[in-house]
């Protein structure tokens, strides 16, 4: 059995004496090694390890010739995001289609007459905070594929200030570790794909102005192109070496909000708003139905109305699969809050656990949360915020326990109108239970 050496006995590696290591590992009779070659030779394995999963096929599902079916695939999604159950139907049939081409790709023994399946990169409209990337990312997760996330108001027209579009596929290439064919077979998500439209003014005179070339651009990487990524990312450079990379496989999933769109859906169908329609230069009012905007009307969208809007057919065309996100109501964030693996109250209650302490948060606490945060407007995205500062005190002086571990959260406290305090009884169990361990 390996002992630690002798003073006399040196590295075998490096021939340091004892006395110049920190320490030194015998073996057999005469060989010894110190903990600084042991670093080095570790370095070296997994230097070898990473080069060996690089170039070894990938031993993820995908490339495992398993799909998981669209139900397996939604069933996941559930356990993440909350409502959108078309979105996700949708986006389960779209990605199990998506991969089920790739792996048929090659295999099928029909020649001529195989029948060719179209990629069906996605379309997701749906208000800010209702859950677009935090889909596309579970499902990327979900299948082992690398992901990336972009958005398309940073991109440009080759030749402008800012962001080539390949830009996205270098992002794609980092999350795998510029492991090309892993990254062709990604996901990429591309934001604010509605802020590129034709008619859309833009702010900054050094982007390009017209958001078409921008479209134009991405048209072709959503088609399948072969992409010339500059490994550095930024600009491109003539003299630069580019690394290819074919987008063929690459599913795309792009989302929007799509604000104004209801009312050329509105006009088109012959239902009347009441608002001032951004079409029209005359501004005329025309009748809304509260409640309509999302839900039943954008549910009508086709793409006639898009192209209206300002997306270029072309575009369209390449995003076949639509799905439009409902916002979410109060009652969802209160599911939001509590419901999935990774839910923000969840996260918090782990952290008063770790101190022997514990969190609950009264039904009415977490309706008066949700109200709070839909009047943010920013829905859900306001409620970590709003958790963290109802919590801070709390957090403040919990591991020291000074004011108590055990907390109940009312709807007062959330309203401001008591403070956060720990509950007395419970403070002194839970104190018991620390001084007796
Ligand atoms: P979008 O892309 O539609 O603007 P995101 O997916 O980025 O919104 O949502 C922001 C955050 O809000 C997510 O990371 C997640 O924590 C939460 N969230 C949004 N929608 C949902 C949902 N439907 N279910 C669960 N969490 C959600």
């Amino acid at each position: 059995m390996a002992k630690v050496g002798s003073e006399s006995e040196v590295c075998t590696f490096c021939g340091k004496t004892r006395f110049k290591v920190k320490s030194l590992i015998s073996g057999p009779p005469g060989v010894n090694i110190c903990n600084e070659c042991i670093e080095i030779c570790n370095t070296i394995l997994l230097e070898e390890n990473r080069k060996q999963q690089l170039s070894a096929p990938d031993s993820k599902p995908i490339a495992q010739n398993t799909v998981p079916s669209p139900t397996a695939i939604c069933t996941h999604l559930d356990e993440y995001v909350i409502g959108q159950t078309h979105a996700k139907r949708v986006l389960s049939v779209a990605v199990h289609n998506h991969y089920k081409r790739l792996l048929h790709q090659g295999q099928s023994t029909r020649g001529a007459n195989e029948v060719e399946l179209e990629k069906s990169n996605v379309l997701l409209i749906g208000p800010t905070g209702s859950g677009k990337t935090l889909l596309a990312r579970t499902l990327a997760k979900f299948l082992d594929v690398p992901f990336a996330i972009g958005d398309a108001t940073t991109l440009t027209e080759a030749g402008y200030v800012g962001e080539d579009v390949e830009n996205l596929i270098l992002k794609l290439l980092q999350a795998c570790d510029f492991n090309i064919e892993k990254a062709q077979r990604g996901i990429i998500f591309i934001d604010e794909i509605d802020k590129i439209g034709r008619t859309n003014q833009n702010v900054s005179i050094t982007r390009d102005v017209s958001g078409e070339g921008v479209q134009q651009a991405l048209l072709k990487m959503l088609e399948g192109t072969v992409a010339n990524v500059p490994p550095q990312g930024g600009r491109k450079h003539p003299e630069q070496q580019y690394i290819a990379v074919d987008t063929t496989n690459i599913l795309f999933i792009c989302g929007g909000t799509f604000v104004g769109l209801e009312q050329i859906i509105a006009r088109r169908t012959g239902r009347t708003m009441i608002g001032f329609d951004p079409k029209t230069d005359t501004g005329a009012k025309i009748e809304l139905v509260e409640g309509e905007r999302n839900a039943t009307l954008l549910r009508q969208v086709e793409t006639e109305d898009l192209v209206q809007f300002g997306m270029i057919p072309e575009l369209l065309g390449r995003l076949p699969v639509l799905s439009v996100l409902d916002p979410l109501t109060e009652a969802d964030l209160k599911r939001v809050m509590t419901e999935p693996r990774n839910a923000i109250i969840r996260q918090y209650q782990r952290f008063f656990e770790m101190e022997d302490g514990s969190l609950e948060f009264a039904e009415d606490a977490l309706h008066e949360l949700a109200k709070k945060a839909i009047s943010r407007k920013t829905g859900v995205r306001a409620l970590r915020g709003l958790v963290e500062e109802l919590l801070l005190d709390a957090m403040f002086h919990l591991p020291d326990g000074t004011e108590g571990r055990d907390y109940q959260i009312t709807a007062a406290m959330v309203r401001g109108e008591k403070p956060v305090k720990a509950r007395k009884k419970a403070t002194k169990v839970s104190e018991k239970k620390r001084t007796s361990a």
